[in-house]
């Protein structure tokens, strides 16, 4: 077994620290108050190529996979940008290259790739729904065949990136789920540009993350040609699936970088603060809990890369699975923990703005419930890993 990377890889996270300290927290407190998207950070990671990294090279990327993308995404998050430095990256690379490397035809690959990689095009993905969020199945977003195409009606909540966007991968029902052979059957994914007059797009205010907009988007009879279906009609499941374990990577990597971020300002903050005669950093009362998450991030990083490299290799969609919700439950449990305690020994200060703690503590709460809830990697964990009942139908 071997823990070192390439040569290449180094370079690529030599670069990620670079730039994440042209960008660091100031630069994000001020986009996060203004509610204002980091226009010269995406310059930035665009120029760098990391919009590009999973794209490749014939159409202008740089030709790698999930391990790169993890690795960039975590040195930018850890060296101050926190979930920025996945954020962007994970709306155009995650929901919009990946799956169209995948499963894209010649002319949709033609069609995207070269601008996605540029940083000349973003894209979100409208997945959850106001009547289907942890439970895909129940997607109600109907497309139904039209002429040479499809006429596609439904509402999509929390769209993050929607109202910039200019491709949306869109998840719909071609078959209704009462009459599906079985419920995996009738998920149809459509490449959908935007903006369009047949998509009403609204923000919606939110707790954190105000450097992007995650928004309703409403679809009213939208018509899309046949040549805009990605992968197959009906059979979009699995290809799903091979968009939703990447996403839980990516915010597992930023899990762990946002981590790493506030046990490293917590412990520069706590050698200097003294408030009786040794500085409160020698207080075990901070120091072991802030070591429990440090240890736990470290897991969850090592668990992460290992399921990067199962996804780089094409292994079994189930052994992705487990890996990929196993580190997400290690990691957020972890990074909530470490910002917590960040938070704590800060004491007042971590309350304060100037200080990012309380803007990661925000950033952090988001991977309890998104892109899966712990809940749901712990059920798929307990179902798929151990072998245990199902609880739910
Ligand atoms: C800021 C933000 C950005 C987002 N961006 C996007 C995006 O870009 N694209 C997109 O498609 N979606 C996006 N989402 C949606 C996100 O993925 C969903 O909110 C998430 O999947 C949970 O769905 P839900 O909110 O409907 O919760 P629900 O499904 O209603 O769940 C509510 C609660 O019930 C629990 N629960 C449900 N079923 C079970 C069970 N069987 N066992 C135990 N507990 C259970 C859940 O764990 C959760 O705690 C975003 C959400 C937010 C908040």
């Amino acid at each position: 077994m071997d823990f070192t990377f390439t040569e290449e890889q180094r370079l690529m996270a030599e670069t990620a620290r670079k730039i994440a300290k042209d960008f660091p927290p100031d630069y994000w407190y001020e986009k996060e108050e203004k509610g204002e998207f980091g226009t010269e950070f995406w310059e930035a990671i665009s120029e760098a190529g990391f919009l590009g990294i999973v794209i490749p090279e014939k159409y202008g990327g740089v030709g790698l996979g999930m391990t790169e993308l993890s690795l960039v995404i975590e040195e930018l998050c850890e060296n101050g940008c926190g979930m920025a430095g996945n954020w962007y990256i994970c709306l155009t690379e995650v929901f919009g290259a990946m799956p169209i490397v995948r499963y894209g035809t010649e002319e949709q690959k033609q069609k995207y790739l070269p601008d996605m990689a540029k940083g000349k095009l973003e894209f979100c993905m409208a997945l959850t729904e106001p009547n289907a969020g942890t439970n895909t199945f129940r997607t109600e977003t109907f497309a139904k065949r039209e002429g040479n195409g499809f006429r596609i009606n439904g509402t999509k909540i929390f769209i993050s990136g929607a109202d910039r966007a200019k491709g949306m991968l869109l998840i719909t029902r071609t078959t209704k789920l009462d009459e599906a052979p079985k419920k995996t059957h009738g998920i149809t994914l459509f490449l959908v540009d935007l903006p369009n007059p047949a998509v009403k797009v609204n923000p919606i205010p939110k707790h954190g993350i105000n450097y992007s907009k995650s928004c309703e988007v409403v679809i009213e009879d939208l018509w899309v040609p046949e040549s805009a279906v990605l992968a197959e009609v009906d059979k979009g499941w699995y290809p799903l699936l091979n968009v939703l374990d990447p996403e839980r990577l990516v915010f597992t990597m930023a899990s762990v970088g946002i981590g790493k971020l506030a046990i490293k300002t917590a412990v520069e903050y706590s050698t200097q603060r003294k408030v009786f005669e040794d500085p409160v950093g020698s207080y075990q009362a901070l120091q072991h809990p802030l070591a429990e998450a440090y240890a736990g991030l470290v897991s969850a990083e090592l668990l992460s890369y290992k399921a990067a490299w199962l996804f780089d290799r094409g292994a079994h969609y189930r052994e992705i699975g487990a890996t990929a919700n196993m580190a997400k439950a290690v990691a957020v449990e972890n990074a909530t923990k470490a910002v917590y305690w960040a938070m704590q020994t800060l004491g007042g200060y971590g309350y304060a703005k100037e200080y990012h703690v309380e803007r990661w503590w925000r950033e952090i709460n988001l991977v309890r419930l998104a892109p899966v809830t712990q809940q749901m990697a712990l059920n798929y964990i307990g179902e798929h890993v151990m072998g245990m009942p199902r609880s739910y139908k």
